[in-house]
């Protein structure tokens, strides 16, 4: 039961995994590793990067169901 796995890249620096916002993906915010000595920071153009828009769809993909999920959790 494994299926709700956060979205997010490996750290190109230190290799932590940064987890990855739809703000993020639509470049209204860049990506911050949460490595605090290294601190690299993310800058994912998705005009340019048709990978991203592809997470960007599966992230949207993922999210829906699972609060779909926690709301029937909720109303238990
Ligand atoms: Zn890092």
């Amino acid at each position: 039961m494994t299926q709700n796995r956060p979205t997010g890249v490996p750290c190109p620096n230190c290799g932590t995994f940064i987890p990855m916002t739809v703000e993020g993906l639509l470049g209204a915010a860049p990506f911050t590793c949460p490595n605090r000595a290294c601190e690299t920071t993310l800058h994912i153009n998705v005009e340019s990067s048709r990978g991203s828009l592809e997470i960007l769809e599966k992230f949207e993909r993922e999210t829906a169901p699972a609060q779909k999920l926690k709301k029937t959790f909720g109303s238990r």
